[in-house]
């Protein structure tokens, strides 16, 4: 069974919430090896993830936020 990068797409949250059950899991780290957009999507949204969860102090600034939000742009949405 194929995962497709839209259903990717939709479990990536519960993927970096660490709520996948196992099997979901290893179709979705199947599909991240084998498509390369994918792959980079997931890496840019742990990158993202990691730098406003790790920050000290008050959230991320409107404005830095808004920045990460349009890097991450690209990736979303289109493409297969
Ligand atoms: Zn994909």
């Amino acid at each position: 069974m194929n995962m497709t990068c839209d259903q990717f797409r939709d479990l990536l949250i519960d993927h970096v919430e660490g709520e996948l059950i196992v099997d979901v899991q290893e179709l979705f780290e199947f599909h991240r090896t084998r498509c390369p957009n994918c792959g980079a999507y997931l890496e840019s949204y742990h990158y993202t993830i990691r730098i406003t969860r790790k920050l000290p102090g008050p959230p991320l600034p409107a404005e830095v936020e808004a920045r990460l939000r349009e890097s991450l742009r690209p990736h979303l949405g289109g493409g297969d």
